[in-house]
């Protein structure tokens, strides 16, 4: 079952008097549990097209199908509801409140929600965090631990509420690439727990990770490729497969 799909979608953005299409027609379907990413150089649509298909951006013209859902005939209030309790967000650095510690950080969306019970999701927070290697750091300053950590800080937040997908724009792009192996395995861990996960990225070495990658161009979806499940040991081959998909 497709749990996003964009139904040619299009949009412009308008620069003063000048009109810049930034997506033409697109259409993509997403299957629940879905490990994908997006690729293609710099300016080409991938953000856009992510911030489309998640009811972060307005579009156009087409349709966004989200879990049954169509996100353009749903009002700002429910649309930040849907976005709030089915999907999660990472970018390439989390915005973190500088005032608040990592975990207060991390509950911070969840608690605009009053229905939610302040200790239930405290552990439920510490739960994740231990997840993701960095329930040590729970009382932490931001400033504090290393870009990695914070990252990690930052897909907890996303998880807090369960989501059905998520969105990350670049989410390694500000780490070396160690850490941004480390970021890909919490994410590939994610995924197999039933997570849908779609990612932005120009990196290559990243976009082989996932199990099927469109590569954009213009404003439009030119080619993609599927790979199997990643083993641990085949970067190396995923990489050239993608490196010569993409040329
Ligand atoms: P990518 O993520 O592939 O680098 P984006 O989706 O961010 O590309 O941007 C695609 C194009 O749209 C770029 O040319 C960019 O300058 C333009 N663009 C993006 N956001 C805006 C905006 N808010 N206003 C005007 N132009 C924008
Ligand atoms: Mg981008």
């Amino acid at each position: 079952m497709n749990i996003v799909s964009g139904e040619q979608i299009a949009k412009t953005f308008q620069v003063g008097k000048e009109q810049h299409p930034v997506l033409l027609d697109v259409s993509v379907a997403i299957n629940e549990g879905e490990f994908i990413s997006i690729m293609g150089p710099s300016g080409c649509g991938k953000s856009t097209l992510l911030y489309a298909l998640s009811g972060m951006d307005s579009i156009d013209q087409g349709q966004v199908i989200f879990d049954g859902m169509d996100l353009t005939t749903l009002s700002d209030k429910e649309l930040a509801d849907l976005r709030r309790t089915k999907m999660g967000f990472v970018f390439q650095q989390p915005t973190f409140l500088k005032s608040l510690n990592i975990l207060d950080n991390i509950l911070l969306p969840a608690m605009r929600d009053e229905r939610k019970n302040v200790r239930a999701l405290t552990e439920r927070a510490l739960q994740i965090m231990n997840k993701m290697g960095i329930a040590d750091l729970a009382k932490r300053d931001i400033t504090q631990v290393s870009g990695g950590q914070l990252q990690r800080a930052g897909i907890c937040r996303a998880l807090i509420s369960n989501p059905q997908v998520i969105f990350g724009d670049e989410p390694t792009g500000a780490l070396n690439s160690t850490s941004a192996q480390e970021i890909m395995d919490l994410l590939t861990s994610i995924n197999r727990e039933g997570t849908t996960v779609m990612l932005v990225t120009h990196d290559p070495k990243i976009a082989a990770r996932t199990e099927r990658i469109l590569f954009m161009s213009d404003g439009a979806i030119v080619n993609e490729l599927r790979l199997p499940r990643f083993t641990g040991a085949d970067l190396d081959d995923r990489m050239v497969k993608v490196v010569s998909t993409m040329q």
